[in-house]
C-alpha cells in the first residue's frame, strides 16, 4: 500500500528529530521513518550493571563554549549538564622536554589550521595541499615520537580514526572552530545528566504520530510525482525528503536519483571513523582521567550510586572486541589501584548494520563528496552530523544541520530560494 505525506524524513537521530519537530511546527505534514526500535541513533544511554548509573554506549560529550545548538536544545527541554569527574590536564603531567616537542606540534597545527574559515561550506579547499593521512603529516616532523603520540591521542579524541586513514585536514578544521589546538584538545566538556539519548527521547516525545519505528527505507526514488521511499513496511510518497542516515549506511540502499560522483564516491568509499568505546564496573579510589597511544587512548571514569563505571576508547583495529580487550588490559597496567568488577558493557557501531561505523572522520579526498551531499538539491536533501558543514562529527552538526535541512526543505516547498546547505 503506497502513503502520502509532504515530507518524508528518514532516521530519527538528532538530525533527523530536528528537522522533523521544525516541520511540523510550520504545518507541514510529516512521517519520520526509523529502523530501530528506539529514537536516538548514534545517542544511546543504557543503565550500567550494578553502578547505579545510566552510562553512553555512542555519543557523550559537549564543548558548551562552542556547542550552542546543543546548549540551546538542552535549555528547550530543561536537560541539566554535568561536569566530568577529576581534572583533564593531562599535558602537565608529561615530562618537560616533551612538553616543548608536544608545543612546537601544536604551533604547526595552529600555523596550518589559520588557512581555514569554519564557517564557509568549502572550507576544505583552503588546505587542500595538506589533505593527507594525520600519520603522514605528523611523519614529516622532526619532534621525539612521545610528543607525537600525544598528539595522536588528540587527534583520536576528536576524529576517532586510524591516522593512517583520516585526513589532516579534519583535525585542522577542528581546530580552526574551536580557536586553536589548546582550546581543541583540552576543551572544557561536559556531558548531558541524564545521557545523551534524553534528548533525542525529549524531542520524540510529541512526535508519536508522526514517528514510525521499524521502518526501514530500502530504496529512494525520484518520480514525476515525488519521491517515493520503499522498504518492508510498505511505500510512502513524498513531495520532498530529508536523508538523515548515516554516511555509511547509504551504500545498503538503492538511490535512484541524481548526485554529483564525489557524492556517490565517497557513499561507495564509506568514512574511516572507527572508534571502540566501551564500560567498565570497577572500584576506583579517585576519580581517573588518563590518555595514551595507541591503547587505551582515553581513560575516563564516574562515580555510581554503588560503584563506580570507566570508559575507555581505542581505534577499532583489528575489530571492535580486540581492540577493547587491549584497551582493558593497558588500563589495568596504568591503573593499578582500581578493582575490577567484571561487568562489561559496549555497543559495536561497526557491525550494526544502522551504523556501520561511528562518528564522521573523512579519508583524504572525501570532503568534495560530503559537501556535495549535504548540497544535494530539494527535493531529496541530506541531513546528519556526517554531512553538517559546521561541526561534522559532533551532536552539534546533527542539530545545525537538521534545523538547516527543515529550512531548506520549507523554503522548497513554500516556492522560495533555496539557500545552500550551512548546517
Ligand atoms: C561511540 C560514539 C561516540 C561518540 N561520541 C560523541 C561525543 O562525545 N560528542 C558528540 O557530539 N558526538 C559524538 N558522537 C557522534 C554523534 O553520535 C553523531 O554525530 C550524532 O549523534 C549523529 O546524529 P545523526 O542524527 O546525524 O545520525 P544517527 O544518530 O546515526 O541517526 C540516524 C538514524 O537513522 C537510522 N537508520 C539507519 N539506516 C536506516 C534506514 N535504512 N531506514 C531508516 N532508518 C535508518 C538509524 O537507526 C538512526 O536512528 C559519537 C558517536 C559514537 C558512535
Amino acid at each position: 500500500m503506497q502513503m502520502r505525506t509532504e515530507v518524508a524524513v528518514i532516521g530519527a537521530g538528532l538530525a533527523g528529530l530536528i528537522a522533523a519537530r521544525e516541520l511540523i511546527a510550520v504545518g507541514k505534514q510529516v512521517a519520520l521513518l526509523e529502523a530501530r526500535d528506539r529514537v536516538g541513533g548514534r545517542t544511546w544511554t543504557v543503565p550500567f550493571a550494578d553502578t547505579g548509573l545510566s552510562v553512553d554506549l555512542g555519543a557523550e560529550w559537549i564543548i558548551p563554549a562552542a556547542h550552542s545548538a546543543m546548549v540551546d536544545e538542552l535549555e528547550r527541554y530543561d536537560l541539566p549538564l554535568e561536569s566530568p569527574d577529576g581534572s583533564k590536564d593531562l599535558v602537565a603531567t608529561v615530562p618537560q622536554d616533551i612538553h616543548a616537542d608536544y608545543q612546537r606540534l601544536l604551533d604547526y597545527v595552529n600555523t596550518d589550521a589559520a588557512h581555514i574559515n569554519p564557517k564557509t561550506n568549502d572550507w576544505y579547499r583552503s588546505v587542500a595541499h595538506l589533505d593527507q593521512p594525520f600519520l603522514d603529516y605528523l611523519g614529516a616532523r622532526s619532534e621525539c615520537d612521545a610528543a607525537k603520540d600525544l598528539l595522536l591521542a588528540d587527534g583520536f579524541a576528536l576524529h576517532g580514526a586510524d591516522p593512517g586513514r583520516y585526513s589532516t585536514i579534519n583535525l585542522l578544521h577542528d581546530v580552526a572552530a574551536f580557536g586553536g589546538a589548546k582550546e581543541a584538545f583540552q576543551a572544557d566538556e561536559q556531558r548531558v545528566g541524564g545521557g545523551a539519548q534524553s534528548l533525542s527521547l525529549a524531542i520524540a516525545k510529541p512526535l508519536a504520530s508522526e514517528l514510525r519505528l521499524n521502518w526501514l527505507a530500502q530504496r529512494i526514488t525520484q518520480t514525476l510525482e515525488g519521491v517515493e521511499i520503499s522498504g518492508p513496511n510498505g511505500t510512502f510518497l513524498a513531495q520532498a525528503v530529508i536523508i538523515a542516515l548515516p554516511v555509511n549506511v547509504l551504500s545498503s540502499l538503492k538511490l535512484d536519483f541524481y548526485m554529483e560522483n564525489a557524492a556517490r564516491h565517497v557513499i561507495q568509499e564509506k568514512h574511516p571513523g572507527a572508534a571502540a568505546k566501551g564500560w567498565a564496573s570497577v572500584s576506583c579510589p579517585e576519580p581517573i582521567h588518563s590518555s595514551g597511544w595507541p591503547d587505551a587512548v582515553e581513560v575516563y571514569s564516574r562515580q555510581g550510586a554503588r560503584t563506580s563505571a570507566i570508559a575507555t576508547f581505542a581505534v577499532a583495529h583489528p575489530s571492535h572486541e580486540a581492540a577493547l580487550q587491549n584497551s582493558w588490559r593497558t588500563v589495568r597496567s596504568r591503573h593499578p589501584k582500581v578493582q575490577w568488577h567484571n561487568d562489561f558493557l559496549s555497543h559495536d557501531w561497526l557491525n550494526d548494520p544502522l551504523a556501520q561505523g561511528t562518528w564522521l572522520s573523512a579519508a583524504p579526498g572525501q570532503h568534495e563528496g560530503l559537501h556535495q551531499l549535504a548540497d544535494n538539491p530539494p527535493p531529496i536533501i541530506f541531513a546528519g552530523g556526517d554531512v553538517s558543514r559546521r561541526w561534522y562529527g559532533w551532536m552539534e552538526g546533527a542539530i545545525t544541520s537538521g534545523l538547516d535541512s527543515a529550512q531548506r526543505i520549507q523554503a522548497y516547498l513554500t516556492q522560495a530560494p533555496v539557500s545552500p546547505a550551512a548546517g
